[in-house]
């Protein structure tokens, strides 16, 4: 079964450069690993808070893509 893509958060930081961290799920765990930089934890709950949580602090990215269209910046 292939799931949606919903199991990944992305990021931009204050470049505009996007960092996403993936939420694999290994057997009962879920892993979270970042694409930009190779970190990874378990992350049995909320793993999606804790992916926003490393891509604030390691990256400095904070702005969601999906809502950032039309910002004229
Ligand atoms: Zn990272």
């Amino acid at each position: 079964m292939s799931e949606m893509d919903s199991s990944r958060v992305s990021r931009q930081d204050a470049d505009g450069r996007e960092h996403t961290v993936r939420v694999q799920h290994t057997g009962a765990r879920r892993v979270i690993r970042c694409d930009t930089c190779g970190w990874h934890k378990p992350a049995q709950f909320l793993p999606w808070l804790k992916a926003e949580e490393h891509l604030a602090e390691a990256h400095q990215a904070t702005v969601d893509p999906t809502l950032a269209s039309g910002d004229g910046a």
